[in-house]
């Protein structure tokens, strides 16, 4: 078998995008770490979250988390000393954003130069985030502790005042980008497409024939989806793809999790 590596999103590519589960994909999964395919985890969660997964489902592969903010690698992962930005638990951290000190001091002010009223994790209590959110506390939490960014989840998004207070954050820097609920203040160097280039770059110095695999589901995963050498677009429920279009991207005739089944097992 050639040398790979997987990059996948995780909400609604790998996990299942109404209940989250993980049990379509787990076993394959682990079968791929057991022969030593990295199983990469790029998306917008956060740390805490991602390592919820991981530990679930026994993957020790680096991870990438809040969209390309952050590369995490295990310390000693590869056979050569690399460079990072900082060091968080046994991990060595590759930084492309900026940290969440910065933009929430960036998002104080510009609130209060355009007089919008939203309110984000840092402003609300774990109760009320999890009432939000309808996930209980501890999900809640693993959700709200952010490094790289900041989700914007109560008041109007459709006033003047937040217009203004969106680009004043652009001026800083940053970026303010419309999820399905919520909005995500974070750095405009944050990229998935990047994130997955840099680490890939590391595992080609090792094996240099490494091929990189990507899997997604959304617009949100479209430069991860063009970074990669074998791009693959699983389905949304109600079995249909967005609208996408990258260099040899594959379209996989199957809902998330079981796409990804279907895709990773015709690459074995
Ligand atoms: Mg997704």
């Amino acid at each position: 078998m050639e040398n790979i590596v997987i990059y996948t999103d995780l909400d609604g590519t790998l996990i299942d995008f109404e209940d989250y589960s993980f049990e379509v994909t787990a076993t394959l999964v682990r079968k791929l770490e057991g022969i030593g395919v990295p199983v990469v985890f790029c998306s917008s969660k956060t740390r805490e979250e991602q390592a919820y997964y991981r530990e679930a489902i026994g993957v020790k592969a680096p991870f990438i988390t809040e969209n390309g903010s952050a590369i995490f690698i295990p310390q000693d992962y590869f056979p050569f000393t690399i460079e990072f930005d900082s060091q968080i638990d046994d991990y060595l951290v590759v930084e492309l954003g900026t940290n969440r000190e910065n933009i929430l001091k960036e998002l104080e002010e510009a609130r209060k130069k355009s007089g919008a009223k939203v309110f984000g994790y840092a402003d609300l209590g774990i109760d009320e985030i999890s009432q939000i959110l309808k996930l209980d506390k501890k999900a809640s939490q693993r959700a709200a502790t952010r490094d790289y960014s900041e989700t914007l989840i109560k008041g109007d998004k459709s006033t003047k005042a937040f217009k203004e207070m969106t680009a004043l954050l652009e001026k800083a820097g940053l970026q303010c980008n419309a999820g399905g609920k919520f909005h995500t203040v974070i750095s405009k160097k944050s990229d998935k497409g990047k994130a997955v280039k840099k680490l890939h770059q590391l595992y080609k110095r090792q094996f240099p024939k490494m091929i990189s695999v990507g899997l997604g589901d959304s617009a949100n995963d479209l430069p991860l989806l063009q970074s990669v050498d074998r791009p693959f677009l699983v389905q949304k429920p109600g079995n249909w793809w967005d609208d996408l279009q990258a260099p040899n991207l594959v379209k996989v005739p199957a809902i998330g999790p079981k796409g990804w089944v279907e895709a990773v097992k015709g690459l074995l």
